[in-house]
């Protein structure tokens, strides 16, 4: 499959590289944004799984680049984006980037020490595992992923802050529903125009963080545990409707995006130049270091010492 045929088929591809995006995620953030004005009043925010880097370009584009140019706007009132994820990526305008996992709870620890002492007004994460295709076991690796975001949320997020987290509706989508709903008085489930119906993806947008009263970060677990056991919500006020019992909890879902723009699941026909043909445009930015770059070499290296045992001569008398 050639690059003008994923053009024609992902509209969104295509215009992620026309516009300068490193991915067509960029669309994503763009349009829960048209919907839930997210950014308003954003001056530090957090980009959890952030490689290769288009959440973090919308959010540089939107917050700091206009900061930077207004003639009002001093050095130290810059907005401040720390970016993480495991892979490194190219450098990005006004963007920090830690290169960890959003697992291990080192990682919190060097994004809190970015912040010196203040807090975020947004945390945003597209988070997402290697899907198996395996719907149960995707949802659950990336509900643990989730968790780990919202453990960095409750270090970092001022009260009153925004959470958007990427989501795999499945069978636990209540459950996470009501774990985000003990934090954030608002939480509803978008899904952009941008992201394919074919796919499980959905985000989950939190508005108002509004943590349990005298809630301690090191209990976090221990409260979302609560929420998933029957016995666990007497003691429990989860502010969800949990309480009416699993079938009745209710959760907003939402489509954002201009509505009549764009489907990312059909096919468009392709721009077609001057001379009569049609000229894909690169990529933006492949990815640094990819995943696949040591199969890669492995591969290369393999099939490097297979020639040169073919060309060896036979010991065979
Ligand atoms: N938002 C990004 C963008 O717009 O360019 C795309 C994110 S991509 C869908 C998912 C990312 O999650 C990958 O870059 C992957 O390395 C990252 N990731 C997965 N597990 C992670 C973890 N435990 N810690 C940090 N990053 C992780």
């Amino acid at each position: 499959m050639g690059k003008a045929s994923k053009d024609k088929r992902d509209i969104y591809y295509r215009k992620a590289k026309e516009e300068g995006w490193r991915a067509r995620s960029a669309f994503k953030l763009l349009q829960i944004d048209q919907e839930f004005n997210i950014f308003h009043g954003v001056k530090r925010v957090v980009d959890l799984c952030a490689a290769p880097g288009s959440w973090s370009q919308v959010l540089s584009r939107n917050l700091y680049v206009p900061a930077k140019q207004s003639p009002d706007c001093k050095e130290g009132d810059l907005p401040l984006i720390v970016a993480i994820d495991l892979q490194p990526m190219a450098p990005i305008e006004g963007v920090i980037q830690v290169q960890g996992d959003i697992t291990n709870a080192r990682t919190a620890e060097v994004v809190i020490r970015h912040f010196d002492g203040c807090k975020a007004d947004l945390v945003v994460c597209d988070g997402a595992p290697d899907v198996t295709g395996l719907h149960d076991m995707d949802e659950f690796v990336q509900s643990q992923l989730i968790l780990a975001a919202l453990t960095i949320v409750t270090h970092v997020l001022k009260v009153g802050g925004k959470f958007v987290a990427k989501i795999f509706r499945g069978k636990d989508t209540s459950l996470l529903y009501c774990q985000l709903k003990l934090f954030f008085s608002q939480v509803t489930f978008a899904k952009p125009k941008s992201s394919r119906n074919s796919s499980i993806e959905a985000f989950a947008v939190c508005e108002n963080y509004s943590p349990p009263e005298g809630f301690k970060e090191e209990d976090l677990y221990h409260l979302l545990e609560k929420v998933g056991t029957p016995s666990g919500v007497d003691d429990l006020d989860c502010r969800s409707g949990w309480l009416e019992g699993p079938n009745k909890v209710y959760i907003p879902f939402l489509a954002c995006g201009d509505l009549s723009g764009y489907d990312s699941d059909r096919s468009y026909p392709l721009p077609i130049t001057d001379g009569g043909s049609y000229r894909s445009l690169d990529p933006v930015q492949p990815p640094i270091a990819p995943p696949y770059k040591t199969a890669l070499q492995m591969k290369k290296a393999s099939s490097h010492s297979a020639s040169r045992d073919a060309m060896k001569p036979s010991t065979d008398s």
